[in-house]
């Protein structure tokens, strides 16, 4: 017989017909006469009823249904008499694919800590499988929105010989070895006779890639892993995550922003419009506010604002009597609470920062007329903090490598990079958008490990 999904037998209506689902067992209950079982394919967040007549069954086969087992269930479709569903399905026939003694994910209501040691099974939880029936979702609304407008997906390279940014640490790539690794006469390890013939490591980012492919195919986004080896143990850092890296040509800072801010109410809405079910769950069961919080992002216009009137309304806060723990001054770098109390208390909505000082943001970013600040944008988001990162990218050779220079960087190495500039530059802008924080918004889970389905993570690398 021909198996159905539960997603699809939940809207039948032709009672009395003959199905077979396949899935596992999330709760039996009943008496000595009836069992009422719980089953769940990952199809939906709702499971089927399976009502079972002990007696039509030998002792194993009722002793072998347990919660984390696997059946193929072959029955009448019948109308439900519950409330809680509209169909169930009176067993005919039984098959135990798999039986589950001490499966560890028994009661309801454990602790987030307690699934991730348990991150190889917590698929199977009502919550964690709708974060990546999300999760998938939000990649396809992704990929969807940028074919819709003309962009291609090109991937750029995860193991590189340049350090992106300048920024942030990264994990080194090599086959040497590293009890005995050839030297130069100077002493130093000689990466002439590593596996690329120079140092390596994988990617921070793959802007710069993603700049040569947007001045040849006019725009273009990646959407891969990304590794950072910050030492920064918070609930929205991972060490390796997904990133989202749109570049355009002929781009300004106004349709950058623009576009930032119609991309991700379209994946927010995609989220409404297609993933009702799973919210709901997470909105009853995670946080209370969720699907009002993302029905709000979709009212407003996001705030953009200049960094410098940042400044002036967090030192106003300041003389009002608002405290934070890290000082505000133009020129520092906004910490989270400095974020969260422009967008959650002073504007309420997403705000859009821009035009921050130089000296804070990356060699990349294109140099205003003031010569102080640089046409950057973060985006701002309610309980999560920077969720974007962007900018105008400095198109004029000279003046980039001027930058470069300022701030000790390396030029060789570099060359790739530069003849962007040097043969037919042209304006551009893109931003960079991290997929976990994206999907923690979406979900309302409150630890980005939670949405990625093996978190990286100082000290951890388990499964
Ligand atoms: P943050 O200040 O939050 O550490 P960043 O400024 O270092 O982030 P960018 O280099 O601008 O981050 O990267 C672009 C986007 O990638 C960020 O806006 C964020 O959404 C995401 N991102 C950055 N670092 C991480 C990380 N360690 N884990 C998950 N997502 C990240
Ligand atoms: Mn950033």
């Amino acid at each position: 017989m021909e198996r159905t999904k539960v997603i699809d037998l939940l809207r039948r209506e032709d009672y009395g017909a003959e199905v077979n689902v396949k899935g596992w067992v999330r709760t039996k209950r009943g008496s000595k006469a009836v069992n009422f079982v719980a089953l769940n394919d990952g199809s939906t967040i709702k499971n089927v009823q399976i009502v079972v007549d002990v007696n039509k069954f030998d002792d194993e086969t009722m002793r072998n249904i347990a919660t984390g087992s696997c059946l193929s269930v072959e029955g009448t479709l019948v109308k439900s008499q519950g409330a809680e569903q509209s169909v169930e399905i009176q067993a005919n026939k039984i098959e135990v694919y798999g039986t589950a003694d001490g499966y560890p994910l028994q009661k309801k209501g454990h602790s987030m800590e307690f699934l991730r040691e348990h991150a190889n099974l917590r698929m199977r939880t009502n919550t964690f499988g709708a974060v990546f029936r999300i999760r998938h979702n939000m990649a396809l609304a992704i990929h969807t929105y940028f074919h819709e407008h003309g962009f291609y997906y090109w991937n750029s390279p995860l193991i590189t010989a340049s350090d992106c940014e300048g920024a942030g640490q990264m994990f080194q790539v090599t086959t040497l070895d590293l009890k005995n690794p050839p030297k130069t006469k100077d002493g130093e390890i000689d990466y002439s006779q590593d596996f690329f013939g120079a140092q390596t490591s994988l990617t921070v980012s793959g802007q710069l890639e993603g700049e040569l492919a947007a001045t040849a195919l006019g725009a273009i986004y990646t959407f891969g892993p990304t590794f950072r080896a910050e030492n920064s143990n918070t609930p929205r850092h991972l060490a390796e995550f997904w990133m989202i890296e749109p570049e355009i040509a002929f781009m300004d800072l106004k349709e950058l922003m623009d576009l930032e801010e119609d991309f991700i109410k379209y994946c927010i809405k995609w989220a409404l419009d297609n993933c009702m079910d799973d919210l709901q769950f997470l909105n009853n069961m995670i946080d209370k506010g969720l699907i009002e919080r993302l029905q709000g992002i979709l009212k407003d216009d996001f705030v953009r604002l200049p960094y410098t009137e940042g400044v002036k309304i967090l030192e106003e806060a300041i003389k009002n009597g608002r405290k934070f723990e890290f000082p505000v001054y133009w020129g520092c770098d906004f910490a989270s609470e400095h974020e969260r109390y422009l967008v959650e208390e002073h504007f309420k909505k997403p705000v859009i920062m821009t035009d921050y000082p130089k000296e804070i943001k990356s060699f990349y970013m294109k140099i205003n007329a003031d010569n102080k600040t640089v046409q950057g944008t973060d985006v701002l988001f309610p309980s999560i903090g920077e969720i974007i990162g962007g900018s105008v990218r400095e198109e004029s050779y000279e003046k980039l490598t001027n930058r470069m220079k300022e701030l000790d960087m390396r030029l060789d190495g570099y060359e790739w990079y530069l003849e962007t500039r040097k043969f037919g530059t042209c304006p551009h802008a893109g931003f960079g958008l991290g997929f976990e924080r994206l999907i923690l918004f979406v979900t309302g889970m409150s630890n980005i490990r939670d949405v990625i389905p093996f978190p990286r993570t100082p000290k951890n690398a388990q499964f």
